[in-house]
């Protein structure tokens, strides 16, 4: 029997996406988060899948909210962020920077990724090439800094650009036209943007989504993760600056565009 970590992309709420990730082998299932109960409850009667574990990136309603409806229907068990226990309803397992946690014979890295929360974490599977990172990194962004300073957020997004070129990037919101935006009003010169956003403007058009992303596209076109470039330093204003404050002057621009 083959292998695989199967990944069932779930749109809650407005723009937000749930994300259930089955082994075949052992037939365990966890969920990325709990935006919603109702469309999670709904994808895993589809499925035919029972619900073992619940996978927190941060404590915010739209990841968190889910938590304690599913838990008692379910009997999951909550694994979340140690950084933030005391925000995490129901929290059963704590985890941190180089924890590891397994699905089966599929093992997930966990990394702390301060910045969008103080606590926020983001799973990575090295084996299955995927990534969960909450609101850590979206499709040409990234999260806003409500509890950590730009640069705590440019060391968690180091971490990110630490993995294979063409490891999945699951985000959990639809954020990408917007994003597509912005990114131009910064970087215009950068074709491959240009080209992109054709094809996600093209995408939403079909009612597709344009999640999940890899880690490739993004290094070539999301402006977050490109303070090296001389047309986003010549946009920004900060030719010749460090990463950090190019990043830092990028974030503020978004925060008011
Ligand atoms: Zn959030």
């Amino acid at each position: 029997m083959t292998t695989t970590l199967e990944v069932q992309q779930i749109p809650c709420l407005s723009d937000n996406y749930g994300y259930l990730v089955h082994d075949t082998v052992s037939g365990l299932t966890a969920t990325i988060d709990t935006p919603d109960t109702g469309p999670i409850l709904q994808a895993l009667e589809t499925k035919g899948w029972r619900l073992d574990f619940i996978f927190n990136t941060h404590h915010h309603d739209d990841h968190a909210g889910g938590n304690l409806a599913l838990k008692e229907k379910t009997g999951c068990e909550i694994i979340g962020p140690r950084a933030d226990a005391g925000r995490i309803p129901g929290i059963d397992r704590q985890v941190g920077e180089g924890d590891s946690v397994t699905l089966g014979e599929w093992q997930f890295t966990v990394h702390d990724t301060p910045g969008h929360t103080r606590g926020h974490i983001v799973y990575h599977c090295q084996q299955a090439g995927v990534a969960f990172v909450g609101d850590t990194l979206f499709a040409l962004g990234c999260g806003r800094l409500f509890e950590g300073t730009p640069a705590q957020m440019w060391d968690s997004l180091q971490k990110i650009l630490s993995w294979p070129d063409q490891t999945l990037i699951y985000c959990a919101h639809e954020y990408t036209q917007a994003n597509a935006r912005f990114a131009l009003s910064v970087e215009p010169g950068n074709t491959d943007l240009v080209a992109r956003d054709v094809q996600i403007s093209a995408a939403r058009e079909r009612g597709e989504p344009t999640v999940p992303t890899t880690l490739a596209l993004e290094r070539k076109t999301n402006p977050f993760l490109r303070p090296h470039s001389s047309n986003l330093q010549q946009t920004v204003g900060l030719v010749g600056a460090s990463d950090v404050e190019v990043f830092t002057r990028t974030r503020e621009l978004k925060d008011s565009f």
